[in-house]
Order: C-alpha cells, then structure tokens, then sequence
C-alpha cells in the first residue's frame, strides 16, 4: 500500500533492535483517515472469506481491526494482555513471547467473544517474529474458530513471522512490507 509506506518514510524511526517506531500514525497517535483505507485494504481482500469475527491483540491492533469490522460488517474483539496466568473456566489464554518488550505475556479473551466455527480473521499492527499471531491462533483452536485469515499492517519480511506463519497454510496479508533497515533508513520489498 504505497500511501502507508510514505507515510512510514515520513514518520517512521528506526530504533536499536530492528524496531520501527510509528507512534504519530499507528502505537500513540491514530491516523483515522489512513486506519480507514487500511481497513478497506483488508477488507478487500479478505471479502470472499466470509468473516464472522476479527481479532486482534491490545492496543495497536484494535484500530486498523476496527475499520476492517466496519467494512466487513462482521464483529470485532481484542485479546488482552496480563502478566500472570488467570485461572478463570471462562477465558481462553496463550502464552506470547513480546518482541518489543522481551517478556512473556499471557493473553486472554473471553469465552463469550469467541465462538466455535466462526471464520476469524486476525489483524495486528506489526508481524515480526510471528509470536502475537501464534498466540491468537491457539485462542482461536481453543474456541474451535476457524483462522480464516491474517492481516498486517507492517510486516517486517526478514524476521521469521511470515515463514512461520505461511508454513502452517495461513493466508498472510501485510500492507507494507520491509525488506531492511539499513542504514537508519526502511527500504521496502519491491511488489
Ligand atoms: P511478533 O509477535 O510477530 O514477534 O511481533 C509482533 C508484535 O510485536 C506486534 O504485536 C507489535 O506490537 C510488536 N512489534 C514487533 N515489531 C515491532 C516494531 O518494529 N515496532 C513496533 N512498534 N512494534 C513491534
């Protein structure tokens, strides 16, 4: 999606650890008009995919998986993220590894918003090591969902994620995808 990545090029830092940071458009600050078109991005090619649900993992995530809803017309939810393991009948929980803040998190989403054979398609904000979409799925297979899908807004393609992610079958749509960081700067995979 050539209009998010100029706007990564305009915005985006790129700090120690291969991290991107886009705060004024996407982790902080919301950039409604680009989560829009974003949404309408996914929704395009997830249309023929009939989504019940999307999920996706606080906080970044639920902005783009919201305008995704809103032209799918299909339900959206937001997996949590806690620190220690909850004991609860009444919740699904996955353990993942953060990439960004190198700990282990537990997430969780309650048994109501996750139903057995509901088509569900997963948005997150970034794909790196393909650790938060791991998670999601074993909410998902927990529930009996189907996966129906993947949604990234910025996958970073040398790092594991879409490997991982493509050898178990899953359909992984990514608006923008770097090749590298180099030399501070984002360079981006040719289409
Ligand atoms: P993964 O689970 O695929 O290893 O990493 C994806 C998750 O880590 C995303 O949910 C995102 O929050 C965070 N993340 C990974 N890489 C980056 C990055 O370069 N920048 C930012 N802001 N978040 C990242």
């Amino acid at each position: 999606m050539k209009e998010l990545e100029k706007l990564i090029l305009e915005k985006g830092k790129v700090l120690e650890g291969n991290i991107l940071k886009v705060d004024s458009f996407l982790n902080q600050q919301i950039d409604i008009s680009m989560m829009k078109k974003m949404g309408i991005e996914f929704a395009n090619h997830f249309r023929d995919k009939n989504i019940d649900r999307i999920l996706t993992v606080e906080s970044s995530g639920i902005a783009p998986a919201v305008f995704a809803a809103e032209e799918l017309n299909c339900k959206c939810v937001f997996a949590r993220k806690q620190k220690s393991l909850t004991l609860d009948d009444n919740i699904f929980h996955s353990t993942v590894y953060s990439f960004t803040k190198q700990v282990m998190k537990e997430i969780i989403v309650s048994k109501e918003y996750l139903k057995e054979n509901e088509n569900v398609l997963l948005i997150d904000d970034f794909l790196a090591n393909g650790q938060a979409c791991k998670g999601m799925i074993a909410l998902c297979n927990q529930a009996g969902a189907n996966v129906s899908g993947i949604g990234i807004v910025i996958e970073k393609s040398f790092q594991d994620g879409r490997k991982l992610l493509k050898e178990e079958g899953y359909d992984v749509f990514s608006l923008a995808k770097i090749k590298e960081f180099k030399d501070g700067k984002v360079i981006f995979e040719e289409d």
